[in-house]
């Protein structure tokens, strides 16, 4: 009968703890149906994001980032005290054009999901630190997208431990 209630309120603990770490993520509604496509990809290369995305506290449009006409930040991620990245704003200017918008939200997402720091400094990737032109990305979407993951730092670990594990067995 003991056991019973402390494995009953065992798990209630974890109901509970599992609600609020669903509730903690602030996702806005325009940036959704983005965030969606970028985990059908993490999923299509075997990328879990599900802790990751549980790190996180916002996921938003913000109209604090720089918007000058040499200082403009289209995107960005915030770090907690240990370093690690608590939030990722897009910029409100972002929103004027589709395209811009899937780039930026993919750049940001791609920093945190797949532990990416910039490729580049001016190039035609979706991880540069500056883009010249979105559209040339937009337009050659399907294959920057396959680049982002299957060059990207966690898609390279996670095929050196499959390998590595695969030596082992033999
Ligand atoms: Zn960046």
């Amino acid at each position: 009968m003991k056991k019973r209630i402390v494995l009953f309120l065992l798990g209630l603990i974890c109901i509970s703890s599992y609600l609020q770490a669903q509730n903690r993520v602030d996702i806005d509604g325009r940036l959704q149906p983005i965030l969606t496509e970028f985990f059908e990809q993490c999923k299509k290369y075997d990328i879990d994001y599900h802790s990751k995305l549980f790190q996180l506290k916002n996921i938003d449009i913000v109209n604090h980032l720089p918007l000058e006409e040499n200082n403009t930040v289209l995107g960005m991620v915030s770090r907690d005290e240990v370093g690690d990245i608590d939030n990722i704003f897009i910029n409100w200017a972002a929103l004027l054009d589709n395209e811009i918008l899937k780039v930026v939200a993919f750049h940001e997402f791609a920093h945190h999901f797949l532990d990416y720091k910039h490729t580049c400094n001016d190039c035609k990737e979706i991880m540069a630190e500056t883009n010249v032109s979105y559209f040339d990305i937009a337009r050659d979407w399907d294959n920057q997208v396959k680049i982002l993951f299957t060059t990207s730092p966690i898609y390279l670990a996670k095929r050196n431990e499959t390998s590595v594990a695969t030596a082992l067995s033999f």
